[in-house]
């Protein structure tokens, strides 16, 4: 189930949120200590009634991250005045006892959530709680907060300690916690919560009813559900789960496509094993990292060293490089036909390193520059182009290259306004590409369209890597929408 947690500081606009997501979730849980003091007591016992799906009633003290100021007497009395007012669960921490809550929610066949958290870690007695709240005939909820991959895989693999306990919940906090909190069902849990905002905390991991509902479809996920997904470290801004998602739930095929933030890839790679992936993708930093666990690698790989997919091949991980693809694709034809000979290459990182060999590969001469001069040195000797200091290049150059492609990040945040190639007088003949994606319009690229060249936005390769990962994926083409 998908729950909706209600945290607003009103409850006209928790109605509003709540009626806005009631076709995303199956139950909200309202939080009364986040209400502002000057709520009505009789609406609030009418907001149960007013929504059709169940409502779990919640009032958490300050120290358990919630913001109920008065005394705990006044917080229990609160609570048992609303216990006939319709709401379907009731969630009490851990340590509240002998309040007599218990009792009367029994008497009316309110179920109890009892609830845990750790903002640190993923305790180490977190089953052995959790099966004591069950012996009770409660149901355990834990909140937790793994600090490493290897803690998630603790939490998909602990499902088989808990399995006993039919009714539980296991919220995984933080950006490491998200593919628990997409795939609930395979840590064996009830239930997994989102809020309307998706959370203004920085790396909270929370989540909007619309991901977990339409893009994950986590509701639906089963057992026998295809489990892909990106792993690197940040990675939750990534733009691929919205492009690999909406192929997938359009082939009908059952599967999903998760973010994983990695900090150990060879933890990953035990769990794809484990969890019998088929592939994922990788990002920064990992794309150089996976290498060592491949058992089978393609010719570009193993020239420009990095490797931002991987397949399962038999027994064996085989690497792709589909961002080698991917910048082609938008301008093979112009490369081909021989519109673009001659190239120059801003920038010399990882990105760089597929850029420079793909041009390579079809015969462009290509210049590279770059901050670190040494860096464009290295990736020239390596792959027969030449290298020059910025400066240099703008005061000798003699004729326009066909095709500018900027790999560095200035132009994304926080170097948004940045100009990686500042003085540069474009004729409008060149086509000037930029790998960025986010923003779309670099400052660079507007600079080259207002001179009247041709641009390419660097979300045209990610949608053309992404679609040719797809393939190597599921060995299907990415549908038409
Ligand atoms: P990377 O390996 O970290 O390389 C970063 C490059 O940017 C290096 O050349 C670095 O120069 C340069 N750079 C960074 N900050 C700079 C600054 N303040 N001033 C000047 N140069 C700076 O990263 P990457 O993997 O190559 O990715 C680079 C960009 O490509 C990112 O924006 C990424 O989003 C984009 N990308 C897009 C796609 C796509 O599908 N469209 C695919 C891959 C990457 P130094 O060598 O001097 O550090």
């Amino acid at each position: 189930m998908i729950c909706l947690s209600l945290t607003e500081k009103n409850l006209e606009e928790n109605l509003l949120q709540y009626q806005k997501n009631r076709g995303l979730i199956d139950l909200a849980e309202l939080r009364i200590d986040l209400l502002d003091a000057s709520y009505n007591i009789d609406a609030l016992k009418r907001f149960p009634s007013i929504c059709d799906k169940p409502v779990i009633l919640a009032c958490r003290r300050k120290r358990d991250g919630g913001s109920f100021s008065g005394s705990e007497r006044s917080r229990v009395q609160l609570m048992k005045k609303l216990l006939d007012s319709g709401f379907r669960y009731l969630d009490l921490e851990e340590d509240l006892t002998g309040s007599g809550l218990e009792q009367l929610a029994a008497a009316r066949s309110i179920p109890v959530i009892r609830s845990f958290q750790d903002t640190e870690q993923i305790p180490a007695d977190l089953f052995k709680r959790m099966m004591k709240i069950h012996e009770q005939g409660e149901i355990p909820k834990a909140s937790v907060t793994p600090q490493s991959f290897a803690d998630v895989f603790t939490l998909f693999r602990g499902r088989e300690e808990l399995k006993e306990i039919p009714q539980k919940i296991v919220v995984a906090l933080g950006n490491y916690g998200v593919p628990a909190r997409i795939l609930y069902k395979r840590i064996g849990s009830l239930l997994t919560y989102c809020t309307s905002s998706g959370g203004t905390e920085k790396g909270s991991g929370h989540m909007i009813p619309e991901a977990l509902k339409n893009l994950y479809h986590a509701d639906t996920v089963t057992d026998e559900t295809e489990l892909y997904g990106i792993i690197g470290n940040p990675v939750m801004h990534s733009a691929s789960p919205a492009i690999h998602n909406p192929g997938l739930s359009r082939l009908g095929l059952n599967a999903v496509y998760v973010p994983f933030q990695v900090d150990s890839v060879r933890h990953f790679f035990s769990f794809a094993e484990w969890a019998d992936m088929r592939g994922f993708s990788v990002t920064i930093p990992h794309k150089k990292h996976v290498l060592p666990y491949l058992g089978n690698i393609t010719r570009e790989v193993k020239q420009i060293g990095s490797c931002n997919t991987v397949v399962r091949s038999g027994k064996l991980w085989k690497g792709i490089n589909t961002d080698y693809y991917g910048f082609l694709h938008p301008i093979q034809e112009d490369i081909e036909s021989g519109v673009v000979k001659k190239a120059l290459v801003i920038g010399a990182g990882g990105a760089a390193r597929a850029v420079v060999w793909a041009l390579r590969n079809f015969g462009c001469s290509v210049t590279i520059v770059n901050r670190t001069f040494e860096r464009a040195q290295q990736l020239a000797a390596e792959t027969g182009s030449a290298a020059i200091e910025i400066d240099r290049y703008l005061q000798n150059l003699d004729r326009h290259p066909d095709l500018i492609v900027q790999t560095t990040s200035v132009g994304m945040e926080p170097y948004i306004d940045g100009d990686p190639l500042p003085g540069y007088q474009f004729n409008g003949e060149e086509i000037v590409y930029d790998l960025i994606y986010a923003p779309k319009m670099t400052r660079i690229l507007n600079r080259a369209g207002q001179a009247g060249c041709r641009i390419v936005f660097g979300y045209e390769m990610l949608y053309a890597q992404g679609i040719q990962q797809f393939k190597s994926f599921t060995g299907r083409d990415y549908p038409q929408f």
